[in-house]
């Protein structure tokens, strides 16, 4: 009798083990009760797709208002040359997301992303075509929405407070795959542990990840591109393998 009732008791600790272990199943997966694993296994993997296809119901729905609310923005209209034109693209869809400086005049006339000589640059460097480019895989996020005007013969910097007005609000609604950040004002604002821009793109660009930094592929950065040959001939190749392995996966 007392060997019987010590079986049971082991039969019991045995079931136990079983029920708590198997609660956690997926992180922890003992070797028995197979059948219960695979039930609790699939159940959470539902409960997964569950939580993943509401927060994208959730997205879908909001985006729209908050582009919406973006394209109203007048922040910083005074400091502006031109009415606020603020200029992005973002969809749920986006696998790729590109967060570069601030449109230029052409795309502020356009009312389009990257719609001139930079952008032709930045899609060769990609090795996308434009109808790539503006599909919604891609999202373009600028450090500042609006053209910001000229400076010194130049574009002039992204007014410093349209970036932490807006991006995290529209970040939260993405799911990137893969961020480029281009140019040192993105660099400077997203990886500030790289002490300069040649560090952040040589460091990022080492090995496939899910962020790049390239330089802005304004002609004014060709003398940084013929000091840094090693851009051209090793860096990019890592960043179209990447952007075309996303873009495969879509
Ligand atoms: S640059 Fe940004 S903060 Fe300024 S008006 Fe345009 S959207 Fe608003």
């Amino acid at each position: 009798m007392v060997y019987f009732n010590s079986v049971v008791k082991r039969a019991d600790k045995l079931i136990d083990y079983c029920l708590g272990h198997t609660r956690f199943a997926g992180i922890y997966t003992p070797l028995f009760c197979p059948g219960r694993n695979q039930y609790t296994v699939n159940q959470q993997q539902r409960q997964d797709s569950m939580m993943r296809s509401n927060d994208s119901n959730t997205a879908h729905r909001q985006l729209p208002n908050l582009l919406a609310e973006v394209r109203a923005c007048r922040l910083c209209a005074d400091t502006l040359p031109h009415p606020p034109r603020p200029i992005l693209q973002a969809d749920c869809a986006a696998r790729i997301l590109i967060i570069g400086q601030a449109p230029g005049i052409k795309a502020h006339d356009s009312a389009l992303p990257w719609n001139d000589a930079s952008g032709d640059k930045l899609r060769r460097w990609l090795g996308v075509t434009r109808e790539q480019f503006y599909s919604p895989q891609f999202a373009h996020l600028p450090m500042a929405f609006c053209f910001p005007g000229y400076k010194n013969g130049a574009d002039a910097p992204p007014p410093k407070i349209c970036a932490p007005s807006w991006h995290a609000r529209v970040m939260t609604l993405l799911k990137p795959a893969l961020t480029l950040h281009i140019g040192r004002y993105s660099q400077q604002y997203y990886l500030p542990e790289y002490a300069t821009l040649t560090d952040a793109v040589r460091a990022t660009t080492a090995h496939g990840g899910e962020r790049f930094v390239l330089p802005h592929p304004s002609g004014r950065n060709n003398r940084w591109q013929s000091r840094n040959p090693w851009f051209e001939s090793h860096a990019l190749t890592q960043i179209q393998q990447r952007v075309q392995e996303v873009l495969a996966t879509t």
